[in-house]
């Protein structure tokens, strides 16, 4: 069964079993109060990078190396896209590119040239529209197919990775999913910058630097996303300075691919998951 049907369900069963035990001098304010909770519980769902209730999300590593992973959303950017790059590649360092497919199909030139230079690239649907948490499965499946169908036009390759906007994980989206014959792993993170809205590198830094660990996934943006400001400069900054941050820590980085290998075969013999 759905899950968002499911959640449905069990909202109304445990109204009508409320209607049945509470007098009705206290059916209105026990309603209220479990609708209140019920959408507080959907709401925390949906918005939980960590949660699997709703869609299977991969939000770490499983920290076993010293690697970490920085994905970058809403690119390609021909402004910023091309600094990002830049230095990733002055820091020996690998990432994951979100990238949104019109924008993709706008710039090829630089979803090639992140493939060229070892990055990873993901999709974050097509149109990376402001109403896409609203839409209808069919409608929803149709923007998540286009946009991995600009990666693969792009690159050959099909895309192993998708991120939602925002990272939201509506009800309906594992059946858009599903529709889209889609078989990519649903990436959030376990630590963001934020820096589609800051202003700030030093907020940017601060708010990351906590979380950068063994099997850390940071999102940063490297395009504009849904209400915020067009400037990357601080994200530039910031970068700068959380490379630098992740070598002192001895930590490499590397793209999703890599930080979400499974072992090696000898390694899961060794921790007897599979045996010979
Ligand atoms: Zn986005």
């Amino acid at each position: 069964m759905r899950r968002g049907i499911l959640l449905q369900l069990a909202v109304a069963g445990t109204l009508l079993v409320e209607l049945l035990v509470v007098p009705r001098s206290a059916w209105a304010p026990t309603l209220l109060v479990t609708l209140a909770l019920a959408s507080a519980g959907i709401a925390y769902l949906v918005t939980s990078t960590r949660t699997q209730f709703l869609v299977p999300t991969i939000f770490r590593g499983s920290g076993n190396e010293r690697t970490l992973a920085f994905t970058f959303d809403d690119g390609p950017d021909p402004v910023f896209t091309p600094k990002v790059l830049d230095l990733l590649r002055e820091h020996d360092a690998k990432a994951t590119f979100f990238v949104v497919g019109k924008r993709a199909d706008a710039h090829p030139d630089l979803v090639l040239r992140a493939i060229r230079e070892g990055h990873t690239v993901g999709s974050h649907t097509y149109s990376h529209a402001h109403t896409f948490h609203f839409w209808r499965a069919h409608r929803m499946a149709s923007d998540v197919r286009r946009g991995i169908d600009s990666v693969v036009r792009i690159t050959g390759r099909a895309p192993r990775w998708f991120r939602p906007p925002q990272g939201l994980r509506v009800p309906t989206l594992r059946d858009a999913l599903a529709r889209a014959g889609a078989s990519v792993s649903c990436v959030t993170w376990s630590v963001r910058g934020m820096d589609a809205t800051s202003r700030s590198a030093e907020a940017i830094v601060a708010r990351v630097a906590k979380g950068l660990e063994r099997g850390a996934i940071i999102t940063l943006h490297d395009g504009r996303g849904l209400g915020g400001t067009n400037d990357r400069t601080p994200t530039l900054n910031a970068l700068a300075e959380l490379l630098t941050m992740a070598k002192a820590r001895d930590l490499a980085c590397v793209t999703l691919d890599t930080l979400l290998a499974p072992p090696p075969a000898e390694e899961r013999v060794a921790c007897g998951a599979t045996a010979p």
